[in-house]
């Protein structure tokens, strides 16, 4: 398992891209991928917000995290990897606190 912020998903944005859209970058609906990785790239990403990064991109896909317990959009998640990166699960502070009470003090079914 990890943790992962916002912060970490900005500061990686436009490596994600990169790998997703690169190398030869092949035009998107309304923009090209090139030039959103170079707009990328120029960015502070120790700083820039998520509202910027998610408007140079159009959507928010790329920022935002969702706890898969809760569904709450939140800013720093643990994830749990299954045998399959894909089937990754993540909750957020307020489902692992749940988690933990469970443990100590939950009745089982
Ligand atoms: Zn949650």
């Amino acid at each position: 398992m990890e943790l992962i912020t916002e912060r970490s998903r900005i500061k990686s944005v436009a490596q994600r891209w990169d790998a997703v859209y690169g190398p030869d970058f092949r035009p998107l609906v309304g923009g090209s991928s090139k030039e959103i990785s170079v707009t990328l790239h120029a960015l502070n990403l120790n700083k820039v917000s998520a509202n910027t990064v998610n408007k140079i991109i159009g959507n928010d896909t790329w920022t935002v995290l969702m706890c898969s317990e809760c569904n709450a959009k939140v800013k720093k998640v643990v994830v749990f990897y299954g045998p399959y990166d894909y089937h990754a699960h993540q909750i957020c502070e307020s489902c692992a606190t749940k988690v933990k009470t469970m443990f100590k003090t939950g009745v089982a079914k």
